[in-house]
């Protein structure tokens, strides 16, 4: 499968190399029964080796989650067998419900229905800060 045979899809290129698994399982791509080809160790000129995963169908894909995973990512959007589109990626401010407080007395842990946020606090080190208690999460990709 290379870019011309997706018709409407998603391809995310420049993942850095052997990431592309652990972006496969944060965007929940297992759940999908469309077509999912996952290219490791592609050559890359700027990266030398690089992943990239193709998706065959128009997955609207959390952007957030993608820019804090690697921000390096570019997201191709393929409609009718063209890319329309090429976004690129930032970490984002702000994370809802996608990384978790450890520490075991903020109020997320005790009161489960409130929403996990994370807000940027060191973009130089990806460091992300717990909205209720501060707790600093280091980057984990
Ligand atoms: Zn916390």
């Amino acid at each position: 499968m290379n870019i011309d045979s997706i018709q409407n899809g998603v391809v995310l290129d420049h993942i850095q190399a052997g990431k592309s698994m652990d972006i496969y399982r944060y965007l929940h791509l297992d759940e999908l029964d469309c077509q999912v080809a996952i290219i490791k160790n592609a050559r890359s000129e700027h990266m030398g080796k690089k992943d990239i995963i193709k998706i065959d169908y128009p997955l609207d894909l959390d952007l957030d989650v993608l820019g804090y995973i690697d921000s390096n990512i570019t997201v191709n959007i393929i409609r009718d067998g063209k890319r329309v589109e090429k976004k690129h990626l930032e970490l984002p401010q702000k994370l809802v419900n996608v990384i978790h407080c450890k520490n075991p007395r903020c109020i997320t842990v005790a009161e489960s229905q409130l929403d996990a946020i994370f807000l940027l606090s060191d973009p130089a080190k990806h460091t992300y800060r717990c909205a209720y208690c501060e707790t600093a999460i280091d980057k984990k990709f």
